[in-house]
């Protein structure tokens, strides 16, 4: 019996993560002769299908795929969006992903971080570990997460991807704490809510090597605003080398 992390049990068949489609049982002579151990198949074959990969141009700032009808929009090699970034916040920074937000992606991660089924949180480790292998002289600091839901089932979900790829990190940062809901907020506030993530207070970070890269790591980037809070934040404590990587965008 599988306990999965929201007390929920998982079903006894092997089935599909994503789709519950029960999965066949595909363990071929040479795996049974051995004695080693067998990672039993998590996803299906069709819903492995639907993850896609960024492939192409993309814009030198997000790492956003140039569609050729925005290529007009776009200058510096910059997307739309990033101009604005650049322009009314001064930002200027790199970020990469490796997949597209898409249907499939947005599946798999209702899985793990709604459902709280951490079984999933293997199914990118291999494109981690390459990203690693590029970036390993930087260090890698995980977004804190986003959802109060998700702190109380106490876990991180990026740390836990990262955990998951074997990649050494520094969980350094957290969200501010809220007082206010959202509803209640003035726009001032709202817009306060940029800065909503700050270095912990127990990181060691006045300790680290300020001339170090740093690479931000989330699960998906949407628009931004998360990313440019945590940029700011570690700005803030004198970090200039600081570029994100996302597993989808
Ligand atoms: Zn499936
Ligand atoms: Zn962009």
């Amino acid at each position: 019996m599988i306990k999965l992390a929201n007390n929920k049990v998982a079903p006894l068949t092997p089935a599909c993560l994503i789709c519950q489609e029960s999965l066949p049982d595909t363990l071929t002579l040479r795996q049974v002769l051995s004695w080693s151990k067998i990672d039993q198949p998590l996803f299906c074959q069709s819903c492995l299908e639907g993850f896609c990969k960024i492939q192409g141009p993309t814009c030198g700032q997000c790492g956003r795929e140039m569609a050729e009808e925005d290529q007009e929009h776009w200058s510096d090699g910059v997307c739309r969006d990033c101009q604005r970034w650049r322009h009314f916040h001064q930002w200027t920074f790199r970020h990469q992903a490796s997949y597209h937000y898409n249907e499939s992606f947005k599946q798999w991660l209702v899985v793990l971080k709604g459902q709280g089924d951490i079984r999933g949180r293997f199914l990118f480790k291999r494109d981690l570990q390459s990203v690693y292998r590029k970036h390993s002289d930087a260090v890698w600091v995980p977004m804190p997460s986003s959802s109060s839901k998700l702190t109380n089932k106490g876990f991180n979900q990026t740390a836990l991807l990262l955990d998951a790829a074997n990649i050494p990190y520094v969980d350094m940062l957290e969200m501010k704490p809220t007082t206010t809901k959202q509803v209640y907020k003035s726009r001032l506030d709202r817009l306060k809510d940029r800065d909503k993530i700050q270095v912990k207070a127990d990181s060691g970070v006045e300790l680290m090597d300020k001339q170090k890269n740093i690479l931000l790591f989330d699960d998906v980037y949407t628009t931004g605003t998360t990313m440019f809070s945590a940029y700011k934040a570690l700005r803030n404590e004198g970090f200039s080398h600081i570029g994100g990587f996302s597993l989808a965008r």
